[in-house]
């Protein structure tokens, strides 16, 4: 047996047809023997367990019964005509229902017997029955042999329509089972298998559609997820080590005058502890020969940003330009606003190039980066735009990377020699495991500490009812010189409807804090860029009291003076938003606060995600609930790094695994880096077959 017996189409399979396998490929994506071996069922069904008819309590799991057939009849008009037949056991009746093909099911129906009933009850006009289920005649001997577990596989709605039921599905995978008879390639060494004490490949595949007991399925999920994850990692750190040993960068050995003068000059706190391990791991990077792929996490708050214009000071020490990429017009200004002044003192070219900037001073700074003049450039998406052509471009930093897609972040180093150094910043923590999957082949540096002094942000959910309180608070803060945030959702697909909620509330606030003696600033995303800036700076300078928004100062937004966070409807938003959205409270010395202001009803998840901004401060806790939630689908920037390729693990359930094989790939690879010692042969054949194939599921002889 070969592997190409499994990329055999699934139109030749036994049981398949051309019929059947247009169904799979469209509804499963199963398009050979391999797919449909690596569909893994989703649940299982314990049938040695028979339930009573009185025990029947929801529609969401299959069940089994013994009862006797007592009467059999159709209902319903011709050509809508339904079978029933009522089964009665000891503790009451319950009806079978046919809608289709019943007449073959109708003559074979024996009345008076006992018979093994399973299927999925449903409820009608408050009774529950059971739609076409799985029969059987019974007998002592059949109860014996059912001490299985039933695999249930994913299905929808069309394959039901068209006949294709669970059991047909694992009908088929039985029988492909028994065509490729146990002859599945072991894809892990015995050393490891014997470490974690895991499974046969072989056992393990057959295990997981066939289970013969919970031990061993239990045992086949465990030697699946393992290996799953081996590859995962092994693939992930293995491009790490090939990138750094490929792809040469420029090297910084240097720290200069630049750099040791801002230091030492004017920097005006002290660094935390994780700031510094941070800064040296990038300087590390910067002087290893090697490009630094990097990305730095942080929690809100916790100073990415110094660490960030530092890095670039180490490039502008060897000669060499940098450029800031941030996702907004508002951060693109904040950023060069922050550091202009200091590079005027260090002697540093800065400039900021955004859509906003005017033809003529475009030209300027295209000419003049291409002749190296500017050293540092902060701007928007502008900066990856064709005309932009840097002269050496030695390190990139980009800013909140979810707004920016990966492609665009090579366009940078189209005039380079050697790809400029990357430094990608997140706007709020990733959880471990999902930084581990999807950005494992990155360096990750993580800043895990606050800088001094940081009070945490009391937040409170008050609901429709309280609004009056509210505002009262409100008027305090302000009397006491503190400024406001009041945000609204603003949703793409509503867009209309929150513009509504815009001006409403707008309207309302003008109302309860009225001119002359509160000024408000208001900024959405229909405004133009010049009017935005005003208003923003009118706000950042202290000279509206309340800033009325949409989400788009959601990142980055960095005014100490502002201790409120209103966010309005905020049963709307994701848990990462809401964060990043309180983020922009609490920077300064000032007690800050965050109001969640929700209707009088929400939902149970809308509910979960504001007790948990109720209960926790901690970006990370966050982050982890956020992809309990979700999904790890769903989480921000995953979308864009390309699907995460689980088919078994978890990243939810299964953290401690991944963390533990992470470890333990690295470790392997530290003693045996190019995995060519023969104890890792099994190994290195897998590896090359993965990369060659993407599949490690079946991988036959
Ligand atoms: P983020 O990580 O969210 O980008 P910022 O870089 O904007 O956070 O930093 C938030 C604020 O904390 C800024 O005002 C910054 O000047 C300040 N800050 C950064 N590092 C420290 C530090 N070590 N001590 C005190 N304040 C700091
Ligand atoms: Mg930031």
């Amino acid at each position: 047996m070969n592997i190409s017996l499994l990329k055999t189409p699934i139109d030749y399979l036994k049981g398949v047809g051309p019929n059947r396998s247009k169904l799979f490929k469209k509804e499963l994506n199963i398009f050979t023997f391999q797919d449909l071996l690596s569909f893994f069922p989703y649940r299982y069904v314990d049938k040695t367990k028979y339930h009573k008819i009185n025990e029947i309590q929801n529609t969401k799991s299959e069940i089994q019964l013994i009862g006797k057939i007592v009467d059999i009849y159709e209902v319903g008009i011709p050509r809508k005509k339904r079978l029933i037949a009522k089964i009665k056991d000891d503790t009451g009746f319950i009806e079978l229902v046919w809608f289709k093909s019943h007449k073959w099911i109708k003559e074979n129906l024996k009345l008076n017997k006992n018979y093994i009933i399973y299927g999925r009850p449903n409820l009608f006009n408050g009774i529950y029955n059971i739609p076409h289920p799985e029969l059987e005649l019974y007998k002592k001997e059949t109860l014996k042999l059912r001490s299985s577990l039933d695999p249930i596989y994913p299905s929808t709605e069309n394959l039901l329509k068209r006949g294709i039921t669970n059991k047909v599905i694992r009908s088929i995978i039985k029988d492909l089972l028994l065509e490729i008879n146990s002859k599945f390639i072991e894809t892990l060494p015995e050393y490891i298998t014997k470490e974690f004490n895991l499974l046969d490949k072989n056992s393990a595949i057959v295990n997981i559609h066939l289970p013969k007991s919970n031990k061993i399925l239990m045992e086949s999920i465990k030697r699946l997820k393992f290996e799953e994850l081996f590859y995962l990692q092994l693939q992930l750190i293995k491009k790490n080590i090939n990138r750094k040993e490929k792809i040469k960068g420029y090297d910084f050995k240097k720290v200069g005058n630049v750099f040791n003068s801002f230091y030492n000059n004017h920097l005006k706190f002290s660094l935390t502890n994780a700031q510094k391990r941070v800064l040296k791991e990038i300087r590390n990077d910067l002087g290893s020969n090697a490009q630094m792929n990097r990305l730095l996490q942080g929690d809100v708050g916790s100073g990415k940003t110094i660490i960030a214009f530092m890095a670039t000071l180490i490039a502008i020490d060897n000669n060499f330009q940098a450029c800031i990429m941030a996702p907004t017009e508002i951060l693109s200004v904040q950023h060069y606003n922050n550091y202009k002044d200091i590079c005027k003192s260090l002697n540093i070219n800065i400039q900021i190039l955004t859509g906003s900037t005017k033809t003529l001073e475009k030209n300027r700074i295209y000419s003049e980066l291409e002749n190296g003049k500017i050293q540092l450039l902060i701007g928007t998406h502008a900066l990856i735009e064709d005309k932009v052509k840097f002269n050496n471009l030695g390190i990139a930093i980009i800013d909140e990377q979810h707004k920016f897609g990966v492609a665009q972040r090579s366009k940078l180093w189209k005039k380079n020699v050697l790809p400029p150094h990357i430094l990608i910043m997140t706007a709020t923590p990733i959880p471990r495991t999902l930084a581990m999957s999807v950005y494992g082949d990155l360096d990750i540096s993580v800043i895990d500490e606050m800088p001094p002094g940081r009070k945490d942000i009391v937040t409170v959910h008050r609901k429709e009812n309280s609004r009056l309180k509210v505002i009262r608070f409100l008027r305090e803060e302000i009397l006491k010189g503190r400024q406001i945030y009041i945000v609204y959702p603003l949703i793409k697909e509503s867009e209309k409807m929150d513009y509504k909620d815009l001006e409403d509330g707008y309207d309302s606030i003008l109302r309860d804090f009225p001119l002359p003696e509160y000024q408000i600033s208001i900024v959405h995303g229909k405004m133009k860029a010049q009017d935005k800036d005003y208003e923003m700076e009118r706000f950042i300078s202290g000279k509206t009291n309340i800033l009325v928004s949409t989400t788009v100062i959601e990142v980055g937004v960095d005014i100490p003076n502002a201790s409120v966070m209103i966010i309005e409807s905020a049963e709307r938003f994701g848990l990462s938003q809401l964060h990043q959205l309180r983020g922009r409270v609490g920077r300064g010395e000032h007690k800050s606060y965050c109001i969640l202001m929700t209707g009088n009803k929400t939902t149970n998840d809308s509910k979960t995600r504001i007790d948990t901004m109720v209960k926790s401060n901690d970006g990370f806790v966050i982050a982890e609930k956020d992809l309990e939630l979700r999904g790890p689908g769903n989480i921000m920037g995953t979308q864009q790094s390309g699907i995460i390729p689980l088919k078994i693990a978890s990243l939810i359930e299964d953290k401690i695994m991944i963390s533990t094989i992470r470890k333990y790939v690295r470790e392997i690879l530290s003693l045996d880096k190019n995995i060519s010692k023969n104890k890792n042969r099994i190994i290195l054949e897998t590896y090359k077959h993965l990369n060659k194939n993407n599949d490690i599921w079946n991988y036959i002889s």
